[in-house]
Order: C-alpha cells, then structure tokens, then sequence
C-alpha cells in the first residue's frame, strides 16, 4: 500500500487536545491537517490549517472534508458510526469503524476482551432494573454502574454501595443500557499504549502508572515500577488487542492492578491516551507521531524513553482565581508546560499539562508535583 507522505493532508475528526497535539505532530514532518468538529477556534482548530465547522450528522460536510484529505483519523473514539461511514466513502479511515464500533459501547467492549481471552472485572449486562437488582445478588457490593454508550472520565457512572440503592442508581443512569462492574479494590492503575502500522508492526511505550482524582487522571509516571512480569504481561495484553481488533493507528489499555498481582483491563480507547502525554518531551517518537505514522501507513518511530517522565493535569479549577501565573512554572527549567488553547476553565476541564524529566520515576514525579504546587501557591 502506498504510504501517505509528508506534504499530504490529514483530516482529524475531533478538535479537542488529543487532536491539537497530533495536529503539532504531524505540522512538524510538514503534513497539513484539516480538522472537523462542531466547534469554532478549537484546540486542534488553532494549529490546524483548516477547520471545519459542522455537525458529525451532516453527512455530506463530513463527505466533502473527507473529499480533501489522503487518510482520516480522529481523536475521540464516540466519534458517530455514520460520520465514520460517510468520511469512509471518501478516503481511508484508520482506524477502521469497526474498532470504533467495539470500543465506543462497554458492552461490545466487554465481549470483545472476554472473547479474546484478556481479564477483566467481574460484569454484569444491565437493561432494566430487574437485570441491576439480579446483578447486584450475584457481584455483590460495592459495584459501579457504568452507561454503556458515551462514557469517559467516570461520567454516566453510579457507584452502588447496597443492593438498596439500586433504584435511584438506575434513575441517576437514566435507565440507559448498562454495565454493572464489582469494584476492584486495585493496588494501581496502569495504562500500555501500543500502535499497529498497517503493515501489522506493533511497537508499545511500555507501562505507564496511573493517578486518578475523581475518576479523571491526575498524575502519569513512565516507567512504571512493576515487577517485570506484570509489565510483560501488560504489553502482551495490548499486543493481543491491537492484533485481535486490526487496528492501524494506536489504542491505549486501561489496566488495574490487584493486591495478589493480577492485571484487568477497564478500558479501551482507539487513540492517544492523556497518560502518553508525557512521550511528547520523553521519547523519541511521541503517542502523537507514532499515530501519524501509523495511520499514513509509515514505518513506526522508535518509542525508546529518553528519560523517566512524569506528567501532571491542569484542570480548570486552577483558574478560579484567574489566569495562573505562568511565570512560576516556567521557572522550573526541567518542566514542560502545555496548554490546550481552551479559552473558557471550567472545573475539572482539562486545560494543559506539565511533565518533568529526572533521573528516576519517583524524581521526575515529586519534580512535576512540585511545579504545579508552585502553580497553585496562595490561590486556593
Ligand atoms: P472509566 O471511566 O471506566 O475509565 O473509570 C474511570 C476511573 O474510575 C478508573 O480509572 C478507576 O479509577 C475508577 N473505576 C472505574 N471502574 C472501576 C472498578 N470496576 N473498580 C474500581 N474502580 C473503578
């Protein structure tokens, strides 16, 4: 097949941060990139050389973008099946829709991984509240009830701590179609993010380690410190998705793992992950490049770590005094500072990020910690 080379256009479906950062990406090996969302001055719209303004519905504006661009990619995996079709009709879409289709319900998610022999979480499917009340007798509590359409971040999810709950639980999902998960009491979090280029190469950045604050990712820390044959057996894992699912692009496993070392995975997301941000400044070919080489159908890059990493969100509680005072943190001459061009902070609304580099984990952690302590000094 032949590779879409440098020079060419790239169309990206989403506008968001994830897209802004493959936009610099692939605007520095001099690709153009043509973004398409709902939303006007957006963070991939910024440093795109054309945005696209309208619905995902309207399929023929999706036609006409897809008209003008040598391959299509997105950056949020709810992107709509018939967008996916449509943008399909015009030029490659890579991923293809049908990972889009497995990744973007729980449920088909669900079945895909057991399918596939991979570990996941105790589940039940959850289609009325006598399917929650029968779900909750055999998991037991606590569990998390988790909408099976349209999830990210924790949000359309319920926490149930007794099977008395299950009422109002299934009236706070709006009696959508569920997944009914038993909580697992997980030592960490941990996340592999891998790329398959359509020539079927796999190249993986490792294990990452996970914070999360209110369901949302806090802090990431490459490498992670597992023992080594967790971590074998976490990229084996994302190894066997990307091949059993037949991705061209990159796909990140959301992984727990438990007090008796055992892995499951929670999540798949067709795309970068907010995790590898951090290969951004540590590796020599970011989560972002590697997409674009996957998706053009270029070799993969090198996804060697030049230096242990850390990467720490800014969400926009951190503007509820006003612009914070960047200054501080660009005093930290070992900190990289990324803003995503959003111009309204809403809390908990990711709005940038910083990542630090030392010589080790733990140092590059307490490095990044620090700067965005300094950050938050004397505003709360
Ligand atoms: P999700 O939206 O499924 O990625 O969940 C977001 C976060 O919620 C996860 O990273 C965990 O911190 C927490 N969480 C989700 N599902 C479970 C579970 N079954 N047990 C324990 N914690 C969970």
């Amino acid at each position: 097949m032949t590779p879409v080379l440098p020079g060419a256009t790239i169309g990206v479906l989403g506008t968001g941060q994830l897209g802004r950062m493959f936009a610099i990406a692939a605007r520095r090996m001099g690709y153009r990139v043509h973004t398409f969302s709902p939303e006007t001055d957006t963070p991939t719209g910024q440093v795109a050389d054309v945005e696209v303004v309208a619905p995902y519905e309207d399929l023929d504006a999706v036609r006409a973008f897809a008209r003008d661009v040598s391959v299509v990619t997105f950056e949020f995996e709810n992107v709509p099946a018939p967008t996916a079709a449509a943008a399909a009709e015009r030029a490659p879409v890579r991923p293809g829709g049908h990972v889009l289709h497995t990744t973007q319900q729980r449920l088909r998610e669900k079945a895909f991984l057991t399918g596939a022999g991979l570990p996941v979480a105790p589940f039940a499917a959850v289609r009325s509240l006598a399917d929650l009340r029968a779900g909750l007798e055999r998991l037991g509590t606590p569990a998390i009830l988790k909408q099976a359409a349209w999830g990210y971040d924790g949000k359309g999810q319920v926490r149930i701590d007794s099977p008395a709950e299950a009422g109002p639980a299934w009236a706070a999902v709006l009696e959508q179609e569920c997944v009914l998960e038993a909580v697992v009491p997980f030592v960490r979090e941990a996340s592999v993010i891998a790329a398959r280029g359509l020539d079927g190469a796999v190249a993986h950045f490792g294990v990452i380690e996970n914070e999360h604050r209110d369901h949302v990712l806090d802090v990431s820390v490459s490498p992670a410190e597992l023992p080594g044959r967790l971590a074998a057996e976490a990229v084996e894992i994302a190894r066997t998705v990307v091949e059993a699912l037949d991705v061209a692009g990159v796909l990140s496993v959301e992984l727990f793992v438990t007090a008796d070392d055992r892995l499951l995975v929670n999540e798949l997301a067709p795309r970068p992950h907010n995790s590898g941000h951090l290969t951004f400044d540590a590796c020599v070919t970011s989560q972002f490049e590697q997409q674009l080489r996957a998706v053009c159908g270029l070799p993969l890059g090198s996804t060697e770590q030049l230096r242990p990493a850390a990467m720490a969100n800014l969400l926009g509680d951190l503007w509820r005094h006003g612009e914070p005072d960047w200054a501080t943190v660009c005093a930290f001459p070992d900190v990289k500072l990324h803003l995503y061009g959003k111009s309204e902070a809403r809390p908990g609304r990711k709005m940038g990020h910083l990542v630090a580099m030392a010589e080790t984990p733990r140092r590059a952690r307490a490095r990044v910690l620090a700067a965005r302590e300094a950050l938050e000094g004397g505003r709360s």
